[in-house]
C-alpha cells in the first residue's frame, strides 16, 4: 500500500475551463473561475492510495481482490484474465474542500467546485500515469461501485475496497477521505475504484445510460451489456 501526498497537478485556467466544456467563454465566467483560482491553487493538494493486489477465488459472479470478496458480474468478466489490480482512492484534499465559500454565493460555489472537480481529475490522471511507470503497464482501465451499473456493482460494496486499505478509520487517517454510512466519500470530489490492465479500453460510461452528464467519456452501448450477459452464462 502506499499513500501519494504530493501529486503533481498542473490547475490552472484552461484545465478548469475545459473541465467545464464551456462553448462561450464570457468574460465574467472566466472572471469568476479565475477569481476562485487564486483561492483553490495556494491550498489544493490532493492525495492518493493505492495497493498492489491479487485477483483469487473467481466464482460465478464474484472474486477476491487483495483477500477481499466482490460481487459484480462485469468486474468478474473485465478481470477473468488479470491477476494483478490496483484500487485507488483518489480525493482532492480536505484542504480544498475546507475552503470557505459564502454559501449564498452560488455561482463563485459553482465555479469553486469545479476546481475541486478537475483537482481530482488531474489527480486521478497522474496517478494512473505513476503506476503505468512504476509497474511497466500499457492501457488501464478502471470501474467503480456504483458509479454505472448500479445494479450490477452496488455503492455499498464501497465498504469492502475501503476494507482492501484496512477500513473506513485507516484511510481518512492517511489521506483524509470519510466514508458515510450512506457510502458516499467525503470530501465528495473523491473518486475510487480498481485499475485495471486491459487490451481493450473499458469505460463504466459504455454501460451507464445517465444523459447529459457532464463527466461522460464515452458514448453509453447498450449492446455492450448484453455481451456481458452472454459472456457470464458461457
Ligand atoms: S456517464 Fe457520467 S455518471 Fe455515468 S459512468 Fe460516465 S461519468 Fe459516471
Amino acid at each position: 500500500m502506499e499513500v501519494l501526498n504530493n501529486i503533481p497537478i498542473k490547475l490552472d485556467l484552461e484545465a478548469v475551463l475545459k473541465r467545464m466544456r464551456l462553448r462561450n467563454r464570457r468574460e465574467n465566467i472566466v472572471g469568476n473561475v479565475r477569481e476562485m483560482l487564486e483561492l483553490a491553487r495556494p491550498v489544493a493538494k490532493p492525495k492518493a492510495i493505492y495497493e498492489v493486489a491479487y485477483i483469487e477465488n473467481k466464482n460465478g459472479d464474484s472474486l477476491e481482490i487483495g483477500g477481499v470478496k466482490f460481487t459484480s458480474r462485469v468486474l468478474r468478466v473485465n478481470l477473468d484474465k488479470v491477476e494483478r489490480v490496483f484500487p485507488f482512492i483518489v480525493t482532492c484534499g480536505r484542504e480544498l474542500d475546507e475552503v470557505n465559500i459564502p454559501p449564498d454565493d452560488f455561482i463563485k460555489g459553482y465555479y469553486f467546485d469545479q476546481i475541486k472537480e478537475t483537482a481530482v481529475v488531474l489527480a486521478r490522471q497522474q496517478v494512473e500515469k505513476y503506476l503505468k511507470k512504476r509497474y511497466a503497464l500499457g492501457q488501464l482501465s478502471r470501474m467503480a461501485p456504483g458509479a454505472a451499473m448500479k445494479i450490477d456493482w452496488p455503492i455499498t460494496q464501497q465498504m469492502e475496497l475501503f476494507s482492501v486499505f484496512g477500513g473506513r478509520e485507516k484511510v481518512e487517517e492517511l489521506i483524509g477521505v470519510r466514508l458515510t454510512d450512506t457510502f458516499l466519500m467525503v470530501p465528495i470530489k473523491s473518486v475510487s475504484g480498481i485499475l485495471f490492465p486491459t487490451e481493450v479500453s473499458f469505460e463504466s460510461c459504455q454501460m451507464c445510460p445517465r444523459e447529459n452528464c457532464i463527466g461522460r467519456r464515452v458514448e453509453y452501448d447498450p449492446e455492450l451489456e448484453k455481451k456481458y450477459q452472454l459472456e457470464t452464462t458461457k
